[in-house]
């Protein structure tokens, strides 16, 4: 039997919040398609978007999680050079990590905010999925 996983591993892994078991996402955080959404959750049938455009919520987090990144990189820079860079070297830090980590972002904020603004609570038994529905 598989072993239960901790609130925190569940949104590590972009799992569901009620199972814990179903995956969030359909492709791989660094594939074309990372932002492919299940409908449903594939073990307890949890419908992920709670509300009509309930995603736009997401797009808060994302923000904040972009105003975080911009700030640390443009931390890192001041502390690891000697004299001011030029312009061009913020943009392109900024620029050439933001792109990378853009499906973490994305799936993240997603993640986070049907945790935390889903209305979902967890549990392992199946009866209780029945009872609940999507
Ligand atoms: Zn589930």
């Amino acid at each position: 039997m598989e072993k239960e996983r901790s609130k925190s591993q569940a949104i590590l892994q972009c799992k569901c919040p009620r199972c814990r078991k179903g995956d969030i996402f359909e492709k791989a955080a660094f594939s074309i398609n990372f932002a492919k959404t299940y409908r449903n959750c594939s073990v307890c049938n949890l419908k992920y978007e709670r509300t009509m455009g309930f995603w736009w919520s997401a797009m808060y987090m994302s923000y904040a999680f972009t105003v975080a990144h911009l700030i640390t990189v443009m931390v890192a820079i001041n502390i690891l050079t000697q004299e001011r860079p030029a312009l061009w070297v913020f943009f392109t830090a900024i620029l050439g990590t933001f792109m990378f980590l853009v499906p973490v972002y994305f799936r993240y904020a997603r993640t986070l905010v049907l945790y935390l603004l889903g209305g979902v609570k967890y549990s392992s038994n199946p009866e209780v999925w029945e009872e609940e529905g999507e």
